[in-house]
């Protein structure tokens, strides 16, 4: 029998020879194996220090998130008292500013020596410049906080610019300066926007060109421009003066809040450096921005492009519907007005005296009540053709006051809210709770007469409301 051998070593040293060999390629394989199996080892440890590295950077980013979150509440409730610390602020502060103008106007309207008439005048025109300073920088906050929004109505552009031209006019005239008014006759009238705001922008850049300007001319005007839109508007306004100027490298600080162009105009001019401020934040809140062009010894141009909407329906009331007679004076009213009765809710004594003083003025009959339970039971007990409500009263607050009345009574009378209080949209927040309009103090006699015509002409008892004629428009 033979075997087959196949591949068998020629001899014993070959043999061992890939003996040899063999061993030395498992002893290689193995160290190659240790080696492989080393580095895995270092690779895991690597990966548990990275893996640790990230739980820990995880940890960290949950830790931060977490301070991130305490931080932004507590920046949210510094955020929060700042605004109650303004509304109240507001508050306190208008209340009795109310009182000083309104009882100044009160003696104002009576019998004085030409001295007396001289030092109350000058009083008056002092409450009414703290006033504009405290307006300003409730403002000013107001819109830092972020808590002034747009309130946009239906209202007559073209009347709008010329009360602007009236009111300032007076001033204008002082100082030797021309004031006038161009409107593009391309722009419809009756237009749907904020024109509180937009008034507020233009008074301002109107004012300040002719605070800068002696014996030459201010012209505020308003441009419609083309647009393809059916239902937007565009208008330009521009207020140009030919005053003393602002140098090239003041013309944006100008804009920044408390800045002037020159120092020594608070003393010649007064004024807090707020005006620009505001408005210029103001027109962003329109989308828009104030631009300038201005040469020292020549004059300035303010402009702004403004986006409106056209209205097709009616004004709302009170912008159009107003009976007006010019001529007739408050003697002529208070004939008509004669016994119509008023009820008054309000807390603060002063306010109540000066209330039913300015309504017996009129003619109408006043009874006052100092909160909103007692306002609720006059109005069910009698028959009153109009209530001015404040808001702020103890016991029950004027909202649900007229909730309440607004509930029991199947016709109630108009009920007019009066509140100090002039953060946040109150207007809004009076129509919704069912009021129907809003006066904010201080009143002046002519806006409570104002809405006073608003919402008793055509009622039962009620005469066609005259102009008045006394005075000026107040500077509110
Ligand atoms: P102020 O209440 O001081 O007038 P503004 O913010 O309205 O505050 O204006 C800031 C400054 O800009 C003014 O003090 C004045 O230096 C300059 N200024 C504004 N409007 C005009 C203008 N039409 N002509 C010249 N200077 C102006």
């Amino acid at each position: 029998m033979t075997m087959e051998h196949r591949h068998l070593p020629n001899s014993y040293n070959d043999l061992l020879r890939e003996n040899q060999i063999l061993r030395q390629e498992l002893l290689i394989s193995r160290q190659a194996s240790d080696i492989t199996a080393e580095l895995v080892a270092e690779q895991f440890a690597n990966l548990d220090i990275v893996l640790n590295e990230l739980s820990q950077s995880l940890q960290t980013e949950k830790t931060l998130r977490q301070e991130m979150s305490i931080a932004r509440k507590a920046a949210e409730a510094a955020n929060e008292a700042k605004s109650d610390f303004l509304a109240n602020m507001s508050h306190e502060i208008r209340t009795p500013m109310n009182g000083i103008i309104g009882m100044t106007d009160l003696v104002l309207g009576t019998e004085l020596h030409e001295d007396q008439k001289k030092y109350l005048q000058m009083v008056k025109n002092s409450a009414a410049r703290l006033l504009k300073v405290i307006n300003d920088i409730l403002d000013f906050s107001k819109v830092e906080a972020g808590k002034l929004k747009l309130d946009p109505i239906d209202f007559d552009l073209h009347e709008a610019l010329e009360n602007i031209i009236h009111m300032l006019s007076l001033r204008a005239g002082q100082k030797n300066t021309h004031l006038c008014c161009e409107i593009d006759p391309a722009l419809p009238r009756n237009v749907h926007g904020d024109s509180n705001r937009l008034t507020q922008v233009l008074i301002n850049l109107t004012n300040n060109a002719i605070k800068f300007t002696d014996n030459g001319f201010v012209r505020l005007r308003a441009i419609s421009i083309p647009q393809r839109n059916e239902t937007d508007l565009y208008v330009k306004f521009s207020i140009s003066d030919t005053g003393i100027g602002i140098p090239a490298d003041k013309q944006q600080v100008i804009f920044e809040a408390f800045c002037q162009a020159d120092s020594s105009t608070t003393r010649k001019h007064g004024g807090t450096g707020l005006g620009l401020a505001i408005s210029s934040q103001l027109a962003a809140l329109m989308g828009s921005k104030i631009y300038i062009d201005s040469k020292p010894g020549i004059g300035s141009t303010f402009w702004f492009t403004c986006r409106l909407q056209k209205s097709h329906g009616s004004l709302q009331e009170g912008n159009a519907a107003q009976v007006r007679q010019p001529g007739l004076s408050y003697p002529d009213l208070m004939d008509g007005m004669r016994g119509m009765k008023i009820l008054v809710a309000e807390d603060e004594a002063i306010n109540q005296t000066l209330m039913t003083a300015l309504l017996t003025q009129f003619g109408f009959t006043v009874t006052t009540v100092e909160n909103g339970r007692k306002a609720v039971e006059e109005a069910v007990r009698e028959e009153y053709h109009l209530i001015l409500m404040d808001l702020q009263m103890p016991d029950m607050d004027g909202f649900e006051a007229t909730g309440k009345i607004k509930a029991i009574r199947p016709c109630p009378p108009p009920i007019i809210a009066l509140t100090a209080y002039a953060m946040g949209r109150d207007r809004e927040k009076c129509l919704q709770a069912g009021m129907d309009d809003y006066l904010s103090k201080p009143v002046s006699r002519e806006q409570l007469y104002e809405m006073l015509i608003r919402h008793l002409s055509g009622r039962e008892g009620a005469p066609g409301f005259p102009e008045p004629t006394s005075g000026t428009p107040d500077m509110f």
